[in-house]
């Protein structure tokens, strides 16, 4: 081979991988675009849909069915429980044994690329024609497989043993882990943890999450923000309209609060007509700009106290915030104690004329 044929060849190659790499970034853009999506999910329920419905529709497939075990037929229960009612979500198989769709599942601990075969895969994707190639990615919990993620297409050269399995295998273990968070949320929000009149967390709930967010902001060195709001003249809206229309009132006043904060916040019913909110990551003065937002957001427009009337409410907030030294021991003290440095402020905000927001000192 002359030298200019060795060069053109070598040149060659280097286009082809440089057209691999692109390729693998395009792939690898996509699987955070997805990651990301399943992250974002409110409920079990919309997270299973994602994963199905979300997935097929994202990555052309033409069937995606999710098999998970379900020996005690929780995960059917939470499902009922957040829906009010039993209903399926399309392509989720909730098994009480993994080898009842299909006995590959028996050994399946790694992604499994390949043909359809009729005796092995029908009952994963019910009666569809011409399927061709099939993708079964494992949903692991420690040891142990949890369920299994199944991707099937018409085209036969979409999945083969050929494929690398790198970045499936990796939306497995993320899906292993947004499933298992889905249903712990679910099983918080059947346990005592929730408020029965705004369906928001509770003080218990707090209280246990605050420890937890005081460890992180010691352990990050982060700041963690608490705000403490209370209704102005409550009082006066159940001595005017009745007890019930203050339910009413303070349940679109929890709203008003929800629609405002940001995913990572945590928003609680804390008392009566008291509200909390943890603010992880946060510092008091940007935490003062969405206390503002919460503020406009309650009194801006009327509320519903009964059919025919409604009423303006505004509420005062105090914030304060904290970075536990690394060497602090007692976090429940400091949780107790950011928790109260919120109160002393809201008192502040109060004194000052309520319908403002005061930061501690
Ligand atoms: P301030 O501006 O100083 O906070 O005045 P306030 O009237 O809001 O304060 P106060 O603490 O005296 O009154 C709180 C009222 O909230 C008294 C209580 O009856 C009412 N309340 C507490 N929980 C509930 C509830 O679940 N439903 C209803 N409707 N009212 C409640
Ligand atoms: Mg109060
Ligand atoms: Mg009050």
């Amino acid at each position: 081979m002359s030298n200019q044929d060795e060069v053109a060849k070598l040149r060659e190659q280097l286009l082809v991988q440089s057209s691999a790499a692109a390729d693998n970034e395009k792939i690898f853009l996509r699987l955070l675009e997805r990651e990301i999506d399943l992250l974002k999910a409110r409920s079990l329920r919309e997270l299973l849909e994602k994963m199905t419905v979300g997935l097929a529709n994202s990555y052309g497939l033409n069937e995606v069915s999710l098999v998970l075990w379900d020996p005690e037929h929780e995960l059917r229960h939470l499902l009922v429980s957040e829906a009010g009612a039993e209903i399926e979500v399309p392509g989720v198989r909730l098994v009480d044994s993994m080898t009842a769709v299909t006995p590959q599942l028996q050994r399946l601990r790694s992604v499994w690329l390949g043909p359809y075969l009729g005796g092995d895969h029908k009952m994963l994707f019910g009666q569809v024609a011409q399927l061709a190639s099939v993708a079964m990615i494992p949903l692991m919990r420690e040891e142990n497989l949890i369920g299994c993620l199944c991707f099937a297409s018409v085209d036969d050269r979409r999945f083969t043993r050929h494929h690398a399995t790198s970045f499936l295998a990796h939306l497995g273990t993320v899906a292993s882990f947004v499933i298992e968070n889905a249903v712990n949320r679910a099983r918080i929000l059947r346990s005592g943890f929730t408020d029965v009149l705004t369906g928001m967390y509770n003080r218990r709930y707090l209280e246990t999450r605050l420890v937890e967010e005081i460890a992180r902001a010691q352990r990050d060195q982060r700041m963690l923000t608490c705000l403490m709001l209370d209704v102005d003249h409550f009082k006066q809206v159940n001595d005017t309209y009745g007890h019930q229309a203050g339910d009413r009132v303070l349940r679109e006043i929890g709203r008003r609060v929800q629609a405002q904060i940001r995913t990572s916040d945590v928003a609680a019913r804390y008392g009566g007509e008291e509200f909390a909110v943890l603010m992880p990551a946060t510092r008091a003065r940007e935490a003062l700009r969405l206390a503002e937002r919460i503020r406009k957001a309650v009194s801006a427009a009327p509320m519903q106290a009964t059919e025919e009337q409604a009423l303006t409410v505004t509420v005062s907030m105090g914030i304060a915030e904290t970075m536990p030294v690394v060497a602090a021991l007692d976090l429940a003290t400091l949780g107790q104690g950011l928790v109260s440095a919120a109160d002393v402020a809201l008192y502040r905000a109060k004194a000052d004329g309520r319908d403002c927001v005061r930061m501690a000192d």
